[in-house]
């Protein structure tokens, strides 16, 4: 089968290529890059993508998919609809399901499911340790041969220096990133929210920058001592900033992720504050769990450091951190409800509103979503439409004024502080692997017997 998506704008940061061009695929490959004048191939279905940019499909390396053991929160089914809605056409799934990914039976069960899903393609994440319970190293061997792209214990901190250590020789042995949660249990002890004006204003307990600063500058030291590729998860003070860009400057193999709410908002959102925001809020209400992730959403400064990141390159990611919870888990009070919030259908759209904002450029925002998480993964035939590769793409309109509504989410959960939020900016079309997995109603009416025909 032949498609042709035709009178785009593309970019593709891994080629050097920012200018009007077509893009032909054939059996869910790339063949190549055309130019507008160029004549339609003969038996090639069209996409009109006149006003639209063409892009490398979009990875999200940190989603949690809950499946298997907490289907009632997400399936991967569902995770996966989620995930071609807000364009990405690969997401990367942590492990901490029940039970935990730490086999070669788990990692196939995901990759089963994911298949039979049949949308994104998700790529499992297999623990570092047992159980993710930090004392005995899981069998990254066996793991990886069955499909994982990395490891991690997201969600926990590996406990210990010397455990991290072992952790990281042992990753590196398989070539195998892994991505690291930071956080000093005995820092954050118990926190709910960010340690600073706010958690003392609502009487809530914090936890430190320093919790997550003092993992990070560990374990920058423990990649410089090991030569393990390691990947900062959810960076979100300056300190960790900091860190990853003195690891850079050494010319160690750090990588890290920034998450949209941790530069979108303050920490003075828990109080329901709207204007100390960077964007106000609107409906914000205090103590609203939706404002409850971890780590947490901190103060204007940090977020400066973030914003700095995504601008200078420290910062190599944009991932969402997507995290269903259920809404009689998320009704607790703020102190026992769950961490995390939902994010695959928002991101993409608060990444646009830097780009708005004049922040990054739409090429820098494509090397944050495609580009860079293919190579920090080492996804050799992702992240780039040469010649050859997945005909994996995300089709983005930059004009389109929109507003989420949670309650056409596609994941089973609800849990987000970005309902009814006016958001500029979207993807309109996910392709995996030469499929037209997801079409935006209104791109679908734009380009109505062409794009009927090309999923025929
Ligand atoms: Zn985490
Ligand atoms: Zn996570």
């Amino acid at each position: 089968m032949r498609l042709l998506i035709k009178n785009g704008y593309m970019i593709d940061p891994a080629q050097g290529v920012n200018t009007g061009k077509n893009l032909l695929i054939e059996d869910g490959r790339v063949v190549g890059l055309m130019s507008h004048s160029d004549p339609t191939p003969e038996g090639a279905e069209v996409i009109d993508a006149t006003g639209l940019i063409v892009a490398p499909g979009f990875i999200d390396v940190h989603v949690h998919l809950r499946e298997p053991g907490h289907e009632y929160k997400e399936t991967i089914a569902s995770g996966a609809a989620a995930a071609v809605a807000g364009g990405f056409s690969t997401v990367c799934t942590m492990p901490n399901t029940n039970p935990v990914n730490d086999s070669a039976a788990v990692t196939r069960f995901v990759i089963e499911q994911a298949e039979r899903a049949n949308l994104a393609d998700v790529l499992p994440i297999g623990a570092i340790t047992k159980n993710s319970g930090g004392t005995e190293l899981a069998e990254m061997g066996e793991m990886k041969d069955a499909g994982i792209v990395a490891v991690s214990d997201d969600g926990h901190a590996v406990p210990t220096a010397g455990m991290m250590r072992r952790a990281m020789e042992y990753a590196r042995g398989f070539d195998l990133p892994l991505i690291d949660h930071c956080e000093d249990k005995s820092l954050a002890r118990g926190g709910v929210m960010h340690e600073g004006h706010w958690s003392l204003v609502l009487g809530l307990r914090g936890m430190p920058a320093a919790a997550e600063e003092v993992d990070a500058i560990r374990d920058c030291a423990l990649a410089e001592l090991t030569g393990a590729r390691v990947h900062l998860a959810h960076v979100s003070t300056r300190g960790t900033v900091e860190a990853v860009r003195r690891a850079k400057e050494k010319g160690l193999a750090v990588t890290c992720e920034a998450a949209p709410h941790h530069w979108t908002l303050t920490d003075a959102a828990v109080a329901g504050e709207r204007g100390s925001s960077p964007t106000a809020r609107e409906g914000a209400v205090p103590y609203d769990t939706n404002t409850k992730m971890s780590p947490p959403l901190r103060s204007r400064d940090h977020i400066e450091a973030i914003l700095e990141g995504l601008r200078d390159g420290t910062i190599d990611a944009i991932a969402s951190d997507h995290a269903p919870h259920h809404a009689d888990e998320k009704e607790l009070e703020f102190d026992q409800a769950p961490f995390g919030i939902i994010g695959l259908e928002t991101s993409v759209g608060l990444a646009m509103d830097l780009v708005k904002q004049g922040v990054i450029s739409l090429e820098r925002l494509v090397e944050l979503c495609a580009t860079n998480p293919a190579r920090i993964l080492k996804l050799e035939d992702r992240g780039a439409l040469r010649p050859g590769a997945r005909a994996d793409i995300t089709i983005l309109d930059t004009e389109k004024s929109w507003t989420f509504d949670v309650s056409r989410s596609k994941s089973k959960s609800r849990n987000t502080p970005f309902d009814k939020r006016n958001l500029t900016g979207l993807a309109v079309a996910t392709i995996v692997a030469g499929r037209i997995v997801f079409l935006h109603p209104d791109f679908s009416r734009l380009t109505a017997s062409r794009a009927s025909a090309a999923r025929r």
